[in-house]
């Protein structure tokens, strides 16, 4: 049976990056957060459950209205856990569906808040990528409009990389983009090791 890999770490540490890194391999992978605003555009069930909760405004011309949805969620934690209990559920089994159309010894699956939804059971390995702090922040900086403000207020949320990379089984420190690639190579033969001899 496909085994099932969990790629997480906090924001702007490469999480994607990584991914792709996996997927020039050959390995399938799957970016719940992509998916996740998949099914929030194109789910009629999720569309209608989001109306509900939120109101009309939610959706304009058909399109998900993500700034109308940020704006309710902004310091609103309850409103956000009452999100994620619609689409969490839509996206798990979106990715049991499509895990089983997978040939291939293992699958990636990137959730960014993987060790924070308590879901480690879920995973037979987990890879945790890590980076400085400054750099994680200097990088979504250069790719997002966001504020170090904000960016630092997203990572007091997120737990700590110690806490995740003490219960990972692999660790990729993604600075230099080369070494990260050496790694993602080790990383992957590690893997395919195990299955085999599992
Ligand atoms: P998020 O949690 O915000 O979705 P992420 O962990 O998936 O982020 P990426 O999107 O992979 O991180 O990377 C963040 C940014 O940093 C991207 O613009 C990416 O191109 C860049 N980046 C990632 N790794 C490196 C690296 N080793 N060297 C230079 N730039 C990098």
């Amino acid at each position: 049976m496909t085994k099932i890999v969990g790629l997480t770490g906090g924001i702007g540490s490469g999480k994607t990056t990584v991914a792709r890194l996996f997927e020039a391999l050959g390995v399938p992978i799957y970016i719940a957060d992509e998916e996740a605003k998949t099914l929030m555009q194109n789910s009629k069930i999720i569309q209608q459950e989001l109306i509900q909760l939120l109101g009309k405004s939610c959706y304009v011309d058909g399109q998900l209205n993500r700034s109308f949805i940020a704006s309710k969620v902004f310091n609103d934690q309850s409103l956000l856990q009452k999100i994620n209990a619609i689409v969490h559920p839509k996206v798990a089994e979106h990715f049991e569906r499509w895990v089983s159309k997978q040939d291939a010894p293992y699958v990636i699956k990137e959730v960014a808040i993987l060790f924070e939804t308590k879901s480690q059971d879920q995973f037979d390995l987990i890879i945790t990528v890590t980076a400085p702090t400054e750099t994680r922040i200097q990088r979504v900086i250069d790719r997002d409009q966001k504020t170090k403000k904000d960016i630092e207020s997203i990572i007091d949320n997120q737990l700590p990389e110690s806490q995740k990379m003490s219960q990972s089984h692999f660790v990729i420190h993604n600075i230099s983009l080369l070494e990260t690639e050496i790694n993602v190579q080790n990383i992957h033969e590690k893997i395919l090791n195990k299955i085999k001899n599992s």
